[in-house]
């Protein structure tokens, strides 16, 4: 039996799949579909009465992990939504959803948001026209994301092109539109608690950081 990946261990320990893997993630090889149980000599009875600071120290390093950040990144996410109007938890989620190499994921633009990075760092993207090399951008409400035109005979983007085609924007988040025809992804709006993913309680991040 093929071994379990050290990726996969993060979600069977989170208990959910966080698609770290691509394409992977949606097959029966998928770590979580093959072992369920947390790793570990003790697996799920490792898991019981944990305490509160326990299930929110788990809760952030989940989010950490569905969006690779670093502790340093989410905790300056915190630090700027803390003081300001309206649910902390929820603007949390926003700053992570709206970063470049989030969006272009959500857009379909790549199968993980590894890849999506990945993709971004080698400059494949551009932001209202311009390069746009640096996975934490922050986007706004109207930014346009699109490929660039040297870029569009690489084979990875072709087939990302291929695909958005033939899914014309199905399934997206109603934030994000794209033009298949012109290749490009639009921010319409901000995303809200539906489109953070269920599973994900922010409020116990907000917790975790207010101690
Ligand atoms: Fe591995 Fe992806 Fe399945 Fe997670 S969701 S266990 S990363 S294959």
């Amino acid at each position: 039996m093929t071994k379990i990946s050290a990726k996969c261990k993060l979600c069977r320990r989170a208990g959910e799949k966080l698609f770290l893997k691509g394409e992977r993630c949606g097959t029966p090889k998928c770590g979580i579909v093959r072992k369920p149980t947390p790793p570990g000599m003790h697996g799920a009875k490792g898991q019981r009465n944990r305490s509160e600071f326990s299930q929110q120290l788990a809760m952030k390093q989940r989010v950490k992990r569905i969006y690779a950040v670093m502790e340093s990144q989410l905790n300056k996410y915190f630090q700027a939504v803390r003081n300001k109007q309206g649910v902390t938890g929820d603007l949390l989620m926003q700053k992570l959803e709206m970063r470049l190499d989030n969006a272009v994921y959500r857009a379909g633009l790549a199968s993980s948001r590894r890849q999506a990075r990945q993709a971004v760092k080698h400059s494949l993207f551009q932001l209202n026209g311009k390069n746009a090399n640096i996975p934490s951008i922050e986007l706004k409400v109207g930014n346009v994301i699109s490929i660039k035109e040297n870029k569009k005979e690489k084979t990875y983007i072709k087939q990302i092109t291929q695909a958005m085609k033939e899914s014309k924007g199905a399934g997206l988040p109603a934030w994000i539109a794209i033009d298949p025809a012109k290749m490009t992804v639009e921010i319409k709006g901000k995303p809200t608690r539906d489109d953070f993913g269920s599973g994900i309680d922010s409020q116990m991040i907000i917790e975790f950081y207010s101690k």
